[in-house]
């Protein structure tokens, strides 16, 4: 057994103990977590570290990419997850979160280098948005530059697709959902947030107000009409 897998032992014995009052709340009383986070399945990205959560506070979805399929493209385990996290849990916020040297968006820049990876090649098409936009918009980027410039579009594109999910787009119309989109340089250690007023990202910085890329809409279209 490696000695990775051997820590376990370590949870059992000291971690556990350590949080047995936590645990024990969570058990009998449920889960609420109040955000969800979709980042990437990346190593070096870890969303309890990044948000220094602790167990209950943070319901996590990671996938090659952050990707959220659109809603109805297929029944798949990311959706399965947003909708229970929006439908049971009631969580009051989303957050997609890319990186820096993100593998998946240096393959959806080079897709050539997916010879021998159908379902990879398949999952990033879910990107197409960003690196269209890369091309037509940036066409002249290269290298580390352009695969940062399609991580942060990348981040916009899967919350356009978060938006296509029914319990998504009613929870926001209620006023009871915020999305957010964030990127983490973990070169840097810094973390960048999506505002959407303006569509440019912004540090994370305390005392500062939180960057938000969708705000909670509370609005009716009928009632809007009838006014
Ligand atoms: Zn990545």
């Amino acid at each position: 057994m490696n000695e990775f897998i051997g820590r376990v032992f370590s949870f059992e014995r000291s971690t556990f103990p350590e949080s047995s009052a936590l645990f024990g709340r969570l058990t009998k009383q449920g889960q609420s977590p109040t955000a969800l986070m979709i980042s990437c399945a990346d190593s070096r990205v870890v969303p309890e570290q990044i948000m220094q959560a602790d167990p209950g506070d943070l319901f996590v979805c990671r996938n090659a990419g952050n990707i959220v399929p659109p809603f109805a493209t297929m029944n798949g385990g990311v959706s399965s997850t947003v909708e229970y996290a929006v439908m049971a849990l009631n969580v009051s916020d989303i957050i997609i979160c890319g990186h820096s040297d993100c593998g998946a968006m240096k393959a959806l820049s080079k897709p050539e280098t997916l010879e021998g990876m159908p379902n990879v090649a398949a999952w990033l098409r879910h990107g197409s948005a960003a690196s269209h936009i890369v091309d037509s918009c940036m066409g002249d980027l290269e290298d580390g530059d352009r695969v940062r410039a399609l991580s942060l579009e990348n981040v916009i594109a899967q919350l356009n697709n978060l938006r296509t999910h029914p319990s998504v787009s009613a929870a926001m119309a209620r006023g009871d959902l915020a999305l957010h989109g964030w990127f983490v340089d973990i070169h840097e250690g810094v973390v960048l947030g999506l505002d959407g007023e303006t569509g440019q990202f912004r540090p994370l910085r305390e005392g500062d107000e939180l960057p938000v890329a969708h705000h909670p809409q509370n609005r009716h279209a009928y009632a809007e009409a009838a006014e």
